[in-house]
């Protein structure tokens, strides 16, 4: 089943977005929880960690990898960032639609809620 990431990726509804490759897509959170919240995707549709597989490991790598160069480009690198991925229920997954949130441009409280 489709999700409203799986239409942002589409173009079937609108996003800021931050970065694209043939894999990955970035945009930015409609609700941001910090000055600089981004979403990083695969164009891929898998809907949580529990569905990587294997052969998944690039994909999962290059979603990393798209989020230190957005964090560079955002000049967040040096001052820090975090990257979350949230699991179902308890973790407060809402978009059935694999995602790592990269959030930064403020001090970051640990642990999280
Ligand atoms: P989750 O809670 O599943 O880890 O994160 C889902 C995130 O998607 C939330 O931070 C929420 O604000 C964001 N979100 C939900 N719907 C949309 C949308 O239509 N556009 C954008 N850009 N972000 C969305």
């Amino acid at each position: 089943m489709d999700t409203i990431f799986g239409k942002i990726i589409k173009r079937e509804i609108p996003a800021d977005i931050v970065y694209e490759d043939s894999d990955v897509l970035a945009f930015r959170d409609i609700d941001p929880k910090a000055p600089i919240h981004i979403l990083i995707i695969p164009k891929k549709p898998i809907p949580t960690i529990n569905d990587i597989e294997i052969e998944d490991a690039e994909l999962i790598g290059k979603i990393v990898i798209a989020a230190k160069k957005i964090a560079k480009e955002m000049g967040i690198d040096q001052s820090g960032y975090r990257l979350v991925m949230n699991c179902n229920k308890d973790a407060g997954q809402t978009v059935f639609h694999l995602h790592c949130h990269l959030l930064g441009g403020r001090q970051l409280l640990w642990p999280p809620g």
